[in-house]
């Protein structure tokens, strides 16, 4: 049988939605699938409605919870596009020290301790903290403001589908795709080197220290310590135009470069179409 449940409670702000109902569980004393159930009762985990929850999902939630499908919609990822996908973590990996609600048993999961591209509270706007070491906070403060701004792009992209001459969540991945350094590393490391160090050369720096890079195109989620030189990347590209995807190229050679110029031409080619840069000047 499915309906309305005789109590709901409210979800608080930024809530993930099998949060919500993890916490409705939590007050009938059930399982959180089969609470789910009780809207949706051939789902069969509750795992996947975070990020693919299809329209006719969310309005049996809603008759469940006697709210509106847009509310439960807007505690998913449902909206997100394509690219942000990749962005989203399968679990909680982020916290803010301030908006923490210590001493419950059961933490709710907010949505933004779930996205890759923030370093802030989207609630507080301190700063996120995760499992790794902070010594990325040094080496990258220089790039505070660019991080910043960058975090803005991405989240307008990811939250709003805003994107500017350049879709920031494709460039971010971008951005992690291998380059060729030159002169070619002694130590002939060239997993360590990425397109990003050619944008934001302190971020080859953090990654001599490394003993492995897991991170790519496909897994484009970077640890707190090191993720704000990601979004610095973005950020600059976003200023510097189209002339900069360009020059990336030219760090890059054979199926790598052709992926990123089929990724990107599209983004470049126009730009070069309108010639060199305008000199403006002041009258
Ligand atoms: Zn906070």
């Amino acid at each position: 049988m499915t309906g309305l449940l005789p109590v709901t409670l409210p979800p608080l702000p930024g809530e993930l939605l099998s949060s919500w109902i993890s916490r409705h569980a939590d007050f009938y004393g059930v399982t959180p699938l089969t609470m789910l159930r009780h809207g949706l009762p051939e789902a069969t985990s509750l795992g996947p409605i975070d990020l693919s929850l299809t329209k006719a999902q969310a309005n049996r939630i809603a008759v469940m919870f006697g709210a509106s499908p847009k509310l439960v919609r807007s505690l998913s990822f449902a909206d997100a596009p394509k690219a942000a996908h990749r962005f989203i973590s399968k679990g909680p990996m982020q916290r803010c020290a301030c908006c923490t609600h210590s001493g419950a048993d059961l933490l709710p999961v907010l949505r933004s301790e779930l996205q890759g591209w923030r370093i802030t509270c989207p609630h507080c706007g301190e700063p996120y903290q995760d499992k790794t070491t902070s010594d990325g906070d040094r080496t990258l403060s220089p790039y505070r403001a660019a991080a910043r701004r960058g975090e803005a792009l991405l989240d307008n992209h990811a939250e709003r589908r805003v994107e500017t001459w350049l879709p920031p969540l494709e460039i971010a991945r971008l951005l992690l795709m291998r380059r060729i350094p030159w002169p070619p590393p002694r130590d002939c490391d060239f997993w360590r080197y990425r397109l990003l160090g050619a944008i934001v050369p302190d971020f080859d720096d953090l990654l001599t220290k490394e003993t492995a890079f897991p991170f790519s195109p496909k897994h484009p989620i970077l640890p707190l310590h090191i993720r704000p030189a990601l979004l610095a990347g973005v950020a600059i590209i976003d200023r510097a135009g189209p002339p900069m995807l360009k020059m990336l190229q030219g760090h890059m050679m054979g199926e790598n470069k052709n992926r990123f110029v089929m990724a990107t031409d599209h983004l470049v080619t126009p730009a070069l179409e309108w010639g060199p840069p305008q000199q403006f000047q002041l009258i």
